[in-house]
């Protein structure tokens, strides 16, 4: 069965979706907007069934987003994703560990966090001791301000899909 993921029906269909005919450029226009997870059994653009590790990616020359497997973000537009869905992952295990730049940077587009929090942020995402008073409650208040939100997209995310019929399993 291989790895399951069509890299030439992938890339057609962002293809299809994208200003640029040439695929270079196209993957070019593609960034990660958001992730989540779903239980259902979704399928990718590349018509891969189950992916539950969902990526949102936004064309930026047109405005498009589409939801796709984390494999094929990773694999075909060699997007960042893993760090953000890692990272999500041991926050949520324990709400005192760092976001890392990756996710700091996703985190300033999308308007959650502000330039100079995340700029304050990456002075100490490294330190385990030597913080301050500051600094950890800081830290605490932006990851906690960052699950709350992701959280609240997921389930509109899933219950648009829902709706939508989106590339969940159909019968
Ligand atoms: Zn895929």
């Amino acid at each position: 069965m291989g790895s399951g993921h069509n890299e030439a029906k992938f890339k057609a269909a962002i293809l299809s979706r994208s200003t640029s005919n040439d695929w270079d450029e196209a993957k070019a226009e593609w960034k990660l907007y958001t992730v989540y997870n779903d239980p259902a059994d979704r399928f990718c653009e590349c018509d891969h069934s189950p992916i539950h590790q969902i990526c949102v990616i936004l064309n930026t020359k047109n405005g498009q987003k589409t939801d796709v497997g984390n494999v094929c973000v990773r694999r075909f537009l060699r997007l960042l994703s893993n760090r953000i869905f890692s990272v999500i992952k041991r926050i949520r295990a324990d709400i005192s560990k760092s976001l890392n730049p990756k996710a700091l940077e996703l985190f300033k587009e999308r308007g959650l966090i502000s330039h100079q929090e995340e700029q304050e942020y990456l002075t100490y995402w490294r330190k385990r001791k030597n913080m301050t008073e500051y600094q950890r409650s800081q830290k605490l208040t932006i990851n906690a301000r960052i699950i709350e939100f992701l959280d609240e997209e997921a389930s509109r995310l899933i219950a648009m899909a829902r709706a939508h019929g989106l590339k969940v399993q159909q019968t």
